[in-house]
C-alpha cells in the first residue's frame, strides 16, 4: 500500500476505496496531488524561471541545439508534428511525465477534427481510427425541483470521442520519423536564459542530471502549473477555474450509448461552507462498454472555497450514483482530472501575457480557451493552422522578439465574451439562492430551445457570432429578469465594463 493512499484512508475514504482497485492508482495520486499544488502556489510569492544570459553560468555545456523547444508533451505534440513535418524544423519536446500520455479523454465534432487532415498533419483515415464513438446527439439539462428541466437536444457538438493517448501516439510516431527531432520524458523545466538571438533552457531528469538546451523558440506548454505563465502574468495566471475530475469505467445501469449527455446538474448548489459551488455532471460513452463520467464547478481563482481535485475526487466517489447508477459488473478502469483554467480579459483585445523575447505559450498554458465549453483541446484544432503558419513565418523573418511572438495566438474575440458568461455559472453562497445556476441556465435552454438549432450548436462549440449572443441574452433577459440583479451581483461595475469591453472588442474585429 502507497504511503500517499495511506494517508487519504481516513479522509477520503470513498476517494480511497475506488483508488485503491484502479490500476496505477498511486501514480494517479501522485499527479493528482501535483496537480492540486496549483492552489498553493497562488498563495506563494513568483518564482522566478525567465533569466537574462548574464546569469548562466559561464561553464554550462550545451547539450543540443534546435529551433523550438517544446516543455510539456500533450498538445504540443500536434503543434510540434506540423513544424516538423510540414516546415522542417527541429524539434524537441520534453515532459516531466510521460509524453503523449494525458490524463483525460476528449469530445470533439468530426468536422472539427477534419482541419487537421486539411492540415495534412493526419490523414482521414487516422482520423477516424482514433474516434472510438460517434453519437447520435447529445443534451444539455439543469436541475428543477419540480423535475420540469428542459433538456436542450443538439447534433453534432462534442459528439465525438476521442481515444486521447491513441491520437497522440499517432502524432508522436509522425515527429519521431523527422530526423533531428526528439522527445524526452522525465525531463522537468527549471528555468531559461534569454539572449539577443536565442534561448538557454535548463531542465533536471529524475536522477537530478542537469541538461541545458539552446533554442530559437522556447515553447511553453506546460499547461495549468506552468511557471512561465506564472511569472510572465505576475502570480495571476488564471481568473477562474474548473476543478473537474472524473473516470473512465464500465458497468453503469441504464446507459444511452448513442447519446453525450453534455451538462447535466442533479440538484441545488452545495451551501456547505468553503465549498459554495454547484456541481456538473458530464456523460459521455466511449470505447466498447466503456463510459466516461466527470463532475466540475466553475469558480473565482481567489474565492476562498476548496478547489481541491482530491476534494472534489471524495464528492464524486460519494454522489455518483445519484447521477449514474453503478452495477453489479461496475469496473473502474482509470481515473480523468484536471483544473480546467479561465482568463476574463479586462480590455477590448487580449490582456493575458502570452509570450516573452524568445518564448511562446500555447495550450492551457496561455489559457486562452473557453471555460465555457471546455475546449482546450477544440481551441488547438481550431487554431493549429496559424499558430503554425505565423510562427513559420516568424522564425524565417527571425522577428522572435515579445513584440512579435504575442501576435501568434489562440485569443478568439468571440470567446473572450463567452467566457464572461461563465461567471454566472460561479455560485456564490453569500448572493446566491442555492438553485439560482440551475435556474437561470433552465431559462437559457428554454431560449436555445426556440431558437434555431445552428444557435446552440454555435454556442457548444465555441462559433457563436455576436448578433447570435445578442439575441439570446435579451430573450433570458425577458424570461428572466433577475439575471439584470445577477449580473450586478456577479459582475459588478469592473465586471460588467469589462464584459462590455470585450463585446466591443468582438464587434470591432468583425469589422477590422
Ligand atoms: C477532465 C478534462 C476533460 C477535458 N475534456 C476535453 C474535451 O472533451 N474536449 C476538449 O477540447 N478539451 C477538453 N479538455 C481540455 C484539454 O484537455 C486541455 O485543454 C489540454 O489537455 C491542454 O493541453 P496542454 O498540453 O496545454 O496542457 P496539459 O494537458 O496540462 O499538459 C501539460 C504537460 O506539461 C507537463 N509539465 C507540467 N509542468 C512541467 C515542467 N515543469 N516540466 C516539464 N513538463 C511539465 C505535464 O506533465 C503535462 O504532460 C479537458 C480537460 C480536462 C481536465
Amino acid at each position: 500500500m502507497s504511503l500517499l493512499l495511506e494517508s487519504i484512508r481516513q479522509s477520503k475514504p470513498h476517494l480511497y476505496r475506488a483508488f485503491s482497485l484502479v490500476e496505477h492508482g498511486e501514480q494517479h495520486l501522485q499527479r493528482i496531488s501535483e496537480l492540486d499544488k496549483y492552489w498553493e502556489q497562488l498563495k506563494q510569492p513568483v518564482q522566478r524561471v525567465i533569466f537574462p544570459s548574464s546569469d548562466l553560468p559561464a561553464d554550462t555545456v550545451i547539450s543540443g541545439e534546435y529551433d523550438l523547444v517544446y516543455a510539456g508533451g500533450t498538445l504540443s505534440l500536434l503543434h510540434a508534428a506540423v513544424m516538423a513535418g510540414k516546415y522542417g524544423r527541429k524539434v524537441m519536446i520534453f515532459d516531466r511525465q510521460r509524453p503523449a500520455k494525458s490524463t483525460r479523454d476528449w469530445n470533439i465534432s468530426r468536422y472539427e477534427l477534419l482541419r487537421l487532415s486539411a492540415l495534412g498533419l493526419l490523414t482521414e483515415a487516422e482520423i477516424d481510427s482514433v474516434i472510438v464513438r460517434q453519437y447520435k446527439n447529445g443534451w444539455v439539462e439543469f436541475y428543477q425541483h419540480d423535475g420540469r428541466q428542459k433538456r436542450l437536444v443538439m447534433d453534432n457538438v462534442l459528439d465525438c470521442a476521442v481515444d486521447t493517448d491513441k491520437l497522440l501516439g499517432l502524432v508522436q510516431e509522425k515527429i519521431e520519423a523527422v530526423p533531428g527531432s526528439e522527445i524526452l520524458a522525465g525531463y522537468t523545466f527549471l528555468r531559461c536564459y534569454q539572449f539577443d538571438d536565442h534561448i538557454v533552457v535548463k531542465m533536471v531528469d529524475r536522477q537530478g542530471r542537469l541538461l541545458y538546451c539552446k533554442t530559437r523558440v522556447l515553447v511553453d506548454v506546460m499547461g495549468i502549473l506552468s511557471p512561465v505563465a506564472m511569472q510572465l502574468n505576475h502570480g495571476r495566471p488564471h481568473t477562474h477555474l474548473c476543478p473537474t475530475v472524473g473516470t473512465v469505467a464500465s458497468g453503469f445501469e441504464d446507459v444511452d450509448f448513442d447519446t453525450g449527455e453534455i451538462l447535466a446538474t442533479t440538484r441545488p448548489a452545495d451551501i456547505t461552507p468553503g465549498k459554495g459551488r454547484q456541481l456538473i455532471w458530464e456523460g459521455f460513452p466511449a470505447e466498447g462498454t466503456k463510459y466516461i463520467t466527470y463532475l466540475f464547478f466553475y469558480d473565482e481563482a481567489d474565492s476562498l472555497n476548496d478547489k481541491s481535485l482530491l476534494s472534489l475526487f471524495e464528492t464524486y466517489f460519494e454522489t455518483l450514483s445519484e447521477y449514474k447508477k453503478p452495477g453489479k459488473n461496475f469496473v473502474l478502469h482509470r481515473p480523468v482530472y484536471g483544473i480546467i483554467p479561465a482568463y476574463c480579459h479586462d480590455g477590448f483585445v487580449r490582456t493575458r501575457e502570452v509570450a516573452d523575447d524568445h518564448i511562446i505559450l500555447f495550450g492551457d498554458a496561455a489559457s486562452l480557451g473557453s471555460p465555457l465549453t471546455f475546449c482546450g483541446f477544440g481551441s488547438m484544432v481550431r487554431n493549429l493552422h496559424h499558430l503554425t503558419a505565423d510562427l513559420e513565418t516568424a522564425l524565417c523573418d527571425n522577428k522572435l522578439t515579445k513584440q512579435h511572438l504575442e501576435k501568434i495566438n489562440a485569443y478568439e474575440p468571440n470567446v473572450a465574451s463567452m467566457a464572461n458568461l461563465m461567471k454566472y455559472m460561479c455560485f456564490n453562497n453569500s448572493t446566491d439562492e442555492p438553485n439560482f445556476v440551475n435556474d437561470l441556465m433552465n431559462e437559457v435552454m428554454h431560449v436555445l430551445d426556440d431558437l434555431p438549432q445552428r444557435y446552440r450548436q454555435a454556442m457548444f462549440r465555441d462559433e457563436m457570432k455576436i448578433e447570435e449572443l445578442a439575441l439570446v441574452m435579451l430573450r433570458v433577459a425577458w424570461r428572466y429578469p433577475k439575471v439584470v440583479t445577477a449580473t450586478w451581483e456577479k459582475l459588478g461595475v469592473q465586471g460588467s465594463l469589462g464584459f462590455f469591453k470585450n463585446l466591443a472588442g468582438w464587434a470591432l474585429s468583425s469589422v477590422r
